[in-house]
Parts: C-alpha cells; structure tokens; sequence
C-alpha cells in the first residue's frame, strides 16, 4: 500500500534506529508493522497534540497507551516533575514521595490495603502471580486469551493456537517449562472456568484477568463474569487478581473496581499512576502482602523501585484526578465515539464501537465481540486504511485494530473538531478498503 504522505525525517530516524535496535523501536507496536507505513518520531507533546519530527501535528488518542489522562506536559506535573529533579533522581533509599504515593492509591482503592511499588506494569503482574504463588503454595495460574499482562514468561502463553489451551509456549524463549502451569481460557466463559477449576481442585494459585480487557480492543466483562471469577477462586482457595494496569485510575477514580466494586485479592496498576514515568504497583489484601519481602519469604526488589521523580509525577497527576476530571474524561470519550460511530454508519461500514468506561474501540463488525476469537472474525484490513487516512489528516490513533484509543482531559473542542472533520475520509477509506 502507498501513502501519499511522507515523513523523511521519521524515515531517517527510524533507518539510524533499525541499526542499532531490533525493529527500530523499543516496543513492537510503536513499529507500525499492524498497519504498515513509517513510524512516526515524536519530538513533543502538548495537551492533545503531539509533533512528529517532521514537524506535523497530529491530535493524540494514543496518549501513551493510556498515562496521559491529563494530556501531554501538564503544568503542574511538570512543576512536580522539576521539583523533584532538581532534590536529585534516585536514592536507593526510602522515601516519603513514594510514602505518599502508595497512601494516595490505598485511599482511593478499599481493597488494596497495602501497595508495593515497581517499575513496570509488567513487573507487578510477575511479583503478583509469584506472590500468589507463594501465598497458596499451588502452581498453577489461569489467565484468558487475548488479555495482555505484559511480557512475564509464564502471561505471554496465550490461546492463539487452538493447543495452548493449556500453556504452551507462544513466543520462542518461553519454555514450556515457564508457561506449562498456565492456563489459558476462552474470556467471559465462567463455564471454562469452572470446568478448569473441577479438573484440578486445590491446584491453581490464581487467576489473573485485565479488569476489564483493552488489549484485544475494548471488551467489556459481560455482566457477572468478574463476580463469577471472585467467587469460583473463594471457594477454591485461589486468589482473584484483576490487572487494572490499563484501567486502573483512568475508568474511574477506584479505576475499573470503581465500576463493579468486586473485590479483587490482589490488583496491579501502572500508566496513569506514573504520570508519564516508570512507576507502577501490585497491592491487596494485607494478610497476602504481608509474604513479601522482607515482612515475608516472597522475594521482589528494585533498584529503581518508588524513584523520587516518578512518584512525584504519579502524586501530582492523581491529585489532579478529582470527579470532575473523571467528568471531563467521560465526556470526551461519548463525543468521539458518537463521532466515530456517525461517520462510519454514514459510509455503510459494519461497525461496533466499544466501550468501557471513557476506554473504547472500533470493531470492524457488526457481530457481538465478547472474547479474543470473536475479536478476531472482525475486517482488521478496513482499520489500516482508516488509520492512514487519520494520520494523513493528522490524528494519531493506535497503529492496530486490538487497541483501546485513549482521551485525556486536554481533549477540548477544538481537538474533536479536528477528528470530527478527519472522520468522514478516514471512514470512507475504511469503506473502500480490500482485503
Ligand atoms: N497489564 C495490562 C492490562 C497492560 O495493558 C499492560 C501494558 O499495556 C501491562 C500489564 C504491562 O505493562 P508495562 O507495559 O508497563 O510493562
């Protein structure tokens, strides 16, 4: 496919950088390789807008994957960010900024009565599985095809292929040593759960679930489901861990626990509470905190573990998170999807726009999506023509058909009239699209 418009200096950057690093980028999905074309290099973010290297302005749904709830180089996290720099960048000391920060989540989330802090989304899902591994004393972990929980060996087994069902490996480099006690299960199929549950009663650690998904796109937990799971784990023993990394203070104030109030045993967070830096956190019940080291046996540890910048710039943006913001996030998110839905039911394009909370994204079906497979059947070819032509007019939507887009309060109305006025070419090339 051609693209009528070229960005050279992101061409060149992305050159320099695919010879000196795997695919050029640091993260797959920023390669655009789901809808080919040039990645594009920013240089800077403000409120809603960000600028590539070429110098164009693109309006930003992406918002790095979800941190950005305020837009990009808020005022006041800036000023925190400054702050915080200029008293020095890390210590491998306590602290009280990451005191406050873990007070700040605690008080927001009742379940969570303790917090460690980390780096990485990524890295509170694995100390949340080994804890709850540690705490049971069982091996096995279920987890559902199509949730992402970051790339820990044994989350990365995924029921792509129809005999990963139970956890082989689906990336070399996991053996299936690492991936064999994982379970993988069909999402939103508490009758999956049970069954995996009756075949090996006692033995599973765990289930791990995104709170509600936004890496298969936007897949809400139909109603029960997250309840079911709580209770089928209760009356096993297992504990119930719900990774509210993307949704956690982003779809409410008590993030997606803030929605259906089901009471998880242990929850990680990440992106929006590191304001733009590497923070994130696994927390829950104090009685299976407690095993962590060096309260308990359950080893985990960080070098850069509640750094003083990053928890400065999670505090400032949380403490900037208050109901009205919340009101604000919502609000943009119901404008654009409306706008989305108009231009696409305006061009005859089968279509289901998705959505949890102020999360949301485009199927290209009109069939109900309530799991990876289902997700899957969608006509994923219509999203790469509409997201060039998007880009072409200058907004940034995330380059795959399996991402949630992401608002922020910067979002104002001139932001969505430059989408609005986007829409009805992006989705007439959507409708014109071949396979
Ligand atoms: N869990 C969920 C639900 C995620 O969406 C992600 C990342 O997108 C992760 C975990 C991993 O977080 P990180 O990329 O910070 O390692």
């Amino acid at each position: 496919m051609a693209y009528s418009y070229e960005a050279p200096v992101s061409q060149t950057l992305f050159d320099r950088a695919s010879l000196v690093t795997p695919g050029g980028v640091n993260s797959p999905v920023r390669a655009f390789q789901a809808v080919g074309g040039t990645p594009r290099f920013m240089v800077s973010g403000t409120g809603p807008y960000l600028t590539d290297a070429d110098g164009r302005e693109y309006v930003d749904l992406v918002c790095s994957w979800g941190p950005m709830i305020l837009g990009h180089a808020h005022p006041e996290v800036v000023a925190a960010v400054q702050d915080a720099v200029a008293r020095g960048t890390s210590f491998g000391t306590p602290g009280e900024g990451e005191v406050a920060l873990a007070e700040e989540i605690v008080a927001r989330i009742e379940p969570v009565e303790q917090v460690r802090l980390v780096s990485s989304g990524t890295e509170a899902t694995m100390s949340a599985i080994r804890l709850a591994r540690g705490f049971t004393g069982r091996a096995k972990v279920v987890k559902f095809a199509g949730c992402y929980h970051g790339h820990v060996d044994a989350l990365l087994a995924s029921a792509g292929s129809g005999v990963a069902t139970f956890g082989l490996p689906d990336t070399p480099g996991v053996t299936g040593a690492q991936a064999g006690d994982t379970i993988v299960l069909p999402y939103n199929d508490l009758e999956a759960v049970r069954a995996a549950f009756a075949a090996q009663p006692g033995e599973i650690a765990c289930v791990i679930t995104e709170a509600s998904p936004g890496n298969m796109g936007v897949v809400p937990p139909l109603d029960g489901f997250n309840a079911g799971l709580k209770e089928i784990c209760a009356a096993d023993g297992a504990l119930y861990i719900s990774d509210e990394v993307m949704t956690g203070f982003r779809t409410s104030k008590a993030g997606w626990y803030g929605i259906d109030g089901v009471r998880p045993d242990l929850m990680t967070f990440g992106k929006v509470m590191g304001g733009g830096f590497p923070a994130a956190a696994f927390g829950g019940r104090a009685d299976v905190m407690a095993h962590l080291a060096p309260a308990g046996p359950v080893y985990q540890a960080g070098t850069l573990s509640g750094n003083p910048v990053a928890t400065a710039a999670g505090l400032a943006q949380l403490r900037l998170l208050d109901d009205a913001a919340y009101a604000k996030v919502d609000a943009v998110s119901a404008e654009l999807r409306s706008l989305v839905g108009e231009a696409f039911t305006k061009e005859g394009v089968a279509h289901t726009v998705s959505a949890a909370s102020n999360m949301f994204s485009v199927f290209f079906t009109d069939e109900p999506v309530r799991n990876y497979e289902e997700a899957k059947k969608q006509e994923a070819f219509r999203f790469t023509a509409f997201f060039h032509s998007m880009l072409e007019q200058g907004v940034y939507l995330p380059p795959s058909a399996f991402e949630s887009w992401f608002v922020s309060t910067a979002h104002d109305a001139k932001a969505l009239e430059r989408i609005a006025a986007a829409l009805p070419a992006a989705a007439r090339a959507a409708s014109e699209a071949t396979a």
